[in-house]
């Protein structure tokens, strides 16, 4: 008799969690964002357009930081009342948001009503658990980052943050009591390995924050009066860090009572927090340990970016070397722009900006290589085929080698952008243009245009090199999405997901393609310099 055996077979239910949660820090509204400010917004952009193309549903949220002294200080020597001058300044970089083509699905502005309502009940909740208490603050701040500091935390006397001097204060104030989480949140991080991301930065707030031990963060302020008012002590308001770190919660439903609105628990907890490298510290550490005293999970990651250098130098305005975004766009077209940005910028160290090298990434990324490749093989196959996408033949050596170059790439590709190295990624999809152009040197459809016993073969080829654009059209869409629609739409194509680019018989047959257009024209570098210095 046969034994019946038992096979243990698990029953494995497989929830996919298909959504995907981004967002950016909200940006100051003290001042015109310059283009290295302008860069978060298209890096995080870039990120959500291509969990999107993954098939992911995208909640991507950005805006505005609206109070503060500084932001008091500006309006108050620009003549405006605060809430006119905020006004103004977050309509402006929700502007400048849209001309770097950023798809976000909400814009929030901390002088909402109801984000300062709840953040009064935030500050009350803690207040009321014991992990906020009244002091008096002596220390040293830096009013331009409105950040307190110990004197060892100072970088030669002056602040670590942006490098001016510091003034000596005191005045009675709330604290937040780090203390409470700090072990929780160091065991966090060491179990996390992936937090916080790069790893150079994360040993870096380990080993000048956490270790020698968490100074308690000041967060009210009875100086000025620009900000969400503390409920139960007249004459303190919110001092920026709780205010401006919960928009990342209060825009999406959550409620201080655990009654929060439905999409609340879709949106959070953040899978990405995307924030300059100069306050990461309050990402990675206060923003946790206010998650951890309201009881709410804490975002998965927090990358925080490099900064954009002028040259060699940080941006700003008393060195007169500031470069805005919309100025940029005007003169350079969006795409290009963003191609620099998201191709340029290394993943932990510092990019650096000049027109002249945003030049040279033009003509030669744009404009010889993706420009050029989609030019011949369009004009080949209106003068060959009458711009008809022929069936292709047999393929070859030294087709798979295309093909197998292009599928290569394809996981590289992947790979790297799990890790949200955009440049990388970037550079790979243009090698794939490079190897394009390879391949029509190495196939010489000309020579094989002049004998019709090769028709078949020539089909092949210019096919191959269709379906190569195509797929590069797929994958840069994320990045140059108008640049994409451009190659779509000469190709005549409507084939654009992702999952189109696994077979590399994507493009249909039998269909005509549009006239080529030049999809970026060769720039003159000395007269476009002289136009910029006369401009
Ligand atoms: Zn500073």
């Amino acid at each position: 008799m046969k034994e019946l055996v038992a096979l243990a077979v698990p029953v494995k239910v497989i929830i996919m969690n298909k959504n995907f949660n981004i967002y950016t820090a909200i940006a100051y509204a003290s001042g015109k964002p310059h283009i290295g400010n302008t860069y978060e917004i298209v890096l995080a952009d870039a990120i959500a357009r291509y969990k999107r193309l993954l098939g992911y549903e995208v909640y991507f949220q950005t805006g505005t930081d609206e109070h503060g002294q500084k932001i008091s200080d500006n309006a108050l020597s620009n003549n405006q009342s605060n809430q006119k001058f905020v006004d103004d300044i977050s309509l402006e970089i929700r502007r400048i948001w849209d001309i770097v083509n950023a798809s976000y699905d909400k814009f929030v502005r901390t002088t909402n009503p109801g984000h300062k309502a709840m953040v009064s009940k935030i500050f009350e909740k803690l207040y009321k658990q014991g992990d906020i208490y009244k002091d008096v603050y002596e220390g040293l701040y830096c009013t331009p980052c409105e950040s307190f500091f110990t004197e060892s935390q100072l970088i030669d006397g002056k602040c670590p943050d942006c490098g001016r001097e510091v003034v000596s204060t005191k005045e009675e104030a709330y604290f937040l009591k780090l203390s409470n989480y700090a072990d929780r949140l160091e065991k966090y991080i060491n179990q996390n390995p992936e937090f916080i991301s790069p790893v150079s930065r994360k040993n870096e707030i380990v080993n000048n924050f956490i270790k020698p031990g968490l100074q308690d963060l000041c967060v009210s302020r009875t100086s000025f009066d620009w900000g969400v008012p503390v409920t139960f002590d007249e004459g303190h308001v919110v001092y920026v860090w709780i205010d401006a770190l919960s928009n990342y919660i209060t825009f999406i439903g959550y409620d201080i009572d655990g009654e929060h609105e439905p999409q609340f628990a879709k949106h959070w907890p953040a899978d990405l927090h995307v924030i300059g490298k100069d306050i990461l510290r309050f990402h990675v550490i206060y923003w946790p340990i206010m998650l951890m005293a309201l009881d709410l999970p804490l975002p998965k990651k927090i990358l925080g970016h490099p900064w954009l250098l002028s040259g060699e130098e940080k941006m700003s305005k008393s060195k007169g070397n500031i470069i805005y975004a919309d100025d940029l766009v005007k003169l350079f077209g969006v795409d290009p722009v963003r191609h620099y940005l998201l191709s340029q910028m290394p993943y932990a160290n510092d990019g650096i900006f000049t027109h002249e090298l945003l030049i040279d990434k033009i003509n030669s990324d744009l404009v010889n290589n993706l420009g050029n490749l989609l030019n011949r093989t369009l004009s080949m196959s209106h003068k060959y085929f009458d711009g008809i996408v022929i069936q292709p033949g047999e393929t070859t050596d030294i087709d798979y080698s295309l093909i197998n170059f292009i599928n290569n790439q394809k996981i590289q590709i992947e790979k790297k952008m799990e890790e949200y190295k955009i440049s990388d990624s970037v550079n790979l999809i243009f090698d794939i243009f490079n190897r394009a152009n390879k391949y029509i040197d190495e196939t010489t459809p000309w020579v094989l245009a002049k004998d019709d016993s090769n028709k078949e073969r020539l089909a092949t080829v210019i096919y191959n090199l269709l379906e190569t654009l195509r797929i590069g059209a797929v994958l840069i869409q994320p990045f140059l999405p108008d640049t994409a629609d451009k190659i779509f739409y000469q190709l005549n194509t409507k084939n654009k997901s992702y999952d189109s680019i696994n077979d590399f018989r994507g493009m249909d047959f039998d269909i005509k393609l549009n006239i080529p257009e030049p999809l970026f024209l060769r720039i003159d570098k000395q007269e476009k310099l002289e136009e910029i210095k006369n401009s």
